[in-house]
């Protein structure tokens, strides 16, 4: 379903000034402004040493059987642990796919008390998400880089929508906040928008620029840039990592303005019986007036209705006047700290760690680098699959082909009996298949035997079939098409 893509480069470790730099700054200046106007109550709770130092994160969403959990596998041409695709326990949780030297499964009780991990302020979204998250450990070569995130299937119809047991859209919006690419896919097939997905996009508002839509069954293209970026995530972490603090610092900012604009001004908005009606009656002149006096973007003013549900369920009288020291402080922040960061960014090495292994990478294994040379050579070359086609031979008539071709449900019990994850089997499917005629002839048949028994020696798939690989009846067609 997913196609292959062009081997990644090798790059020189990381240095990373720019996200220690970020780290001292929300310290110093926003956190305590954050910390001062409850920020974390209304937005987003403050971010940890772990949020700094985690690897690129790509969260992975769309709707029910869209191919989520098929994606990441694909990705890492392996099994999550208990994340079968299909109707299993975790196909309806949030999952952490991360590296570990061996596979597992934590819990999130266990996970929101890991300090090594950057899931300490997932606490509050309580037991119903809690009992709803896990992470699966797995020692994958892709994972050494990047952390993805599968989520729960996004079901049509309202019903669902109350019966998560947590807040769905907050969590999603949690993990849009913190992650460095999210991945929306479609199925072309069901295209129609129900509520819960509506909520879940609304959850990724101010992270438009992360987010890249997939169709499921896509043309090879879409996915090839995708790939392509997620390789380079871990070069471009600084970059992300700046814009969403100056996101975060800009929220803070409007919040602290609005805060302290209600506690100084408006007191009787905020007391006593009727304030309900006063607030619907009288909130959105007060944002409007601090939009136009400070020269906030629209964009950047928090949702009017949501504010009002927010300072209704809550004692006003706490909440924190102007503090000039600490709003001077965002200023600052935005105006020159933040800033100041930009250079940095270029400065740092051009060539950063890119994402090595599972699908990302055609360049290792057998058909790898050092047989780079061969991929010239004349299509007269020897078939490199001949010296074991006796023995596919005899199995490929064992089960019985139809006009010398075996199709794909004929095919699928032997490849299968491999072990080998579906997603696997898929790529092995698609390259096997030279003539896209959906069926495999002896030849094509054999190569798939040989690419199995490649990939379960623990070698990579190659990107594209090279040369020597094509079966010499196909190496003409094969050369007219592409
Ligand atoms: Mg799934
Ligand atoms: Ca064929």
């Amino acid at each position: 379903m997913f196609r292959r893509l062009r081997r990644p480069r090798p790059a020189a470790p990381a240095v990373r000034p720019v996200a220690e730099a970020l780290k001292a700054l929300y310290k110093a200046k926003l956190l305590p402004a954050e910390e001062s106007f409850a920020f974390g109550s209304f937005h987003s709770p403050p971010l940890l040493d772990a949020d700094f130092e985690a690897k690129p994160m790509v969260l992975v969403m769309g709707q029910y059987s869209s191919g989520k959990t098929s994606f990441i596998q694909y990705l890492l041409e392996q099994e999550i642990p208990g994340a079968r695709v299909g109707p299993e326990p975790t196909t309806d949780s949030f999952v952490a796919v991360m590296h570990g030297e061996s596979e597992g499964l934590i819990p999130g009780n266990a996970l929101v008390v890991d300090p090594q991990k950057p899931f300490r302020h997932l606490d509050p979204f309580g037991n119903g998400f809690l009992n709803r998250f896990f992470c699966a450990t797995l020692n994958n070569p892709v994972l050494e880089s990047i952390s993805l995130i599968d989520t729960p299937g996004i079901l049509a119809g309202a019903k669902q929508r109350v019966s998560r047991g947590y807040d769905f859209p907050a969590v999603l919006r949690w993990f849009a906040e913190r992650v460095d690419l999210v991945i929306l896919l479609f199925d072309a097939h069901k295209l129609e928008i129900s509520d819960e997905f509506s909520a879940a996009l609304g959850a990724l508002r101010g992270h438009e620029d992360k987010i890249r839509v997939v169709l499921n069954k896509a043309d090879s293209l879409e996915e090839q840039d995708l790939f392509r970026e997620i390789r380079e995530l871990p070069r471009n972490a600084a970059r992300r990592k700046l814009n969403d603090m100056v996101k975060r610092a800009r929220m803070v900012r409007v919040h602290a303005l609005i805060v302290s604009r209600l506690r100084q001004e408006l007191p009787g908005l905020l007391g006593g019986r009727g304030r309900r009606k006063r607030l619907i009656q009288q909130l959105p002149g007060l944002l409007a007036r601090i939009q136009s006096e400070h020269q906030i973007p629209p964009g950047d003013l928090p949702d009017c209705a949501k504010l009002q549900e927010q300072l209704l369920s809550r004692d006003l009288s706490r909440l924190p006047g102007p503090k000039r020291r600490l709003l001077a402080g965002l200023e600052e922040l935005l105006g020159r700290d933040l800033p100041a960061l930009s250079p940095l960014l270029s400065e740092e090495p051009p060539e950063g760690p890119a994402v090595r292994g599972g699908a990302l990478d055609g360049a290792l294994g057998p058909f790898g680098a050092e047989d780079d040379e061969d991929d010239d050579e004349d299509d007269d070359g020897e078939w490199v699959v001949m010296k074991d086609k006796a023995k596919y031979d005899e199995i490929f008539y064992g089960l019985a082909p139809d006009g010398g071709k075996l199709s794909g449900r004929r095919a699928r019990g032997w490849m299968v009996a491999s072990n080998l994850p579906s997603s696997v089997l898929g790529r092995i499917w698609q390259l096997s298949d030279v003539d896209r005629d959906g069926m495999l002839d002896h030849e094509e048949f054999a190569l798939a035997g040989h690419l199995i028994g490649a990939k379960l020696e623990g070698r990579g798939l190659p990107a594209d079939l090279p040369p020597r690989l094509v079966p010499p009846s196909k190496r003409r067609h094969k050369g007219s098409a592409e």
